[in-house]
């Protein structure tokens, strides 16, 4: 009776475990004028001209947010347009930056905007990249094993429903300049990025080896 008591216990347990993470939609704006400022960027970045924002992934971005909380890093991709943008300068898109996913501290999984739909959080790689944010990171809040274990069950999820060939880390993008996939058309429009860490990417990469992503291009 106890034997059969712990093996109940234990099945409860591995169970709750396999279904402990699910996707919760939080969405930010997508309005028309999110949607035009996404066809404008698209165009003007990429030479892409559509009648949809609709983006063929190939790719899955990790990064991190820095901004310390959930609700912090929500509002600062909430908005259809950048912060302090000013629609005079021609030059630069006035298309808030975004991601289609974002991971929260304790691991919980917020889809942001349809997966399909281009978010800018790459340089170069919108058009083909889906983003996944985890909040916080750097220095002194590190990213945690509950984040780690849902980019992990993420990068899965998404592999199974599209053809993804990469995964990459943000601070690895430039790596991609010379390769087909590389659409921005303006060589001087490039950041330096550390997100999300060499670290956790070689963690996550570890534990996704089954899924056979190509290679990086050498820089
Ligand atoms: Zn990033």
């Amino acid at each position: 009776m106890r034997i059969l008591a712990l093996f109940a216990i234990s099945v409860l347990i591995l169970s709750s475990c396999k279904s402990a993470i699910r996707i919760i939609d939080k969405p930010i704006v997508y309005d028309q004028e999110r949607k035009l400022l996404t066809l404008e960027y698209l165009e003007q970045r990429y030479g892409i001209k559509a009648n949809s924002p609709k983006i063929t992934p190939k790719m899955i971005v990790l990064h991190w947010t820095v901004i310390p909380t959930l609700q912090k890093s929500f509002e600062a991709f909430e908005n259809a347009t950048l912060p302090n943008w000013r629609p005079d300068i021609k030059t630069v898109s006035g298309l808030n930056v975004s991601s289609q996913f974002m991971v929260d501290r304790d691991g919980t999984v917020y889809r942001l905007l349809p997966e399909t739909i281009m978010a800018r959080h790459v340089i170069g790689l919108n058009h083909c990249a889906i983003g996944v944010e985890n909040v916080g990171g750097d220095i002194g809040q590190p990213l945690t094993k509950a984040q780690l274990k849902s980019n992990i069950w993420l990068v899965r999820y998404l592999s199974n429903k599209y053809d993804i060939d990469y995964l990459i880390g943000h601070y690895e993008y430039t790596l991609f300049e010379n390769h087909p996939l590389w659409l921005e058309k303006d060589s001087g429009y490039r950041t330096v990025k550390t997100d999300p860490g060499a670290d956790f990417m070689e963690k996550v990469r570890k534990a996704v080896d089954d899924l056979n992503f190509k290679l990086l291009p050498k820089s």
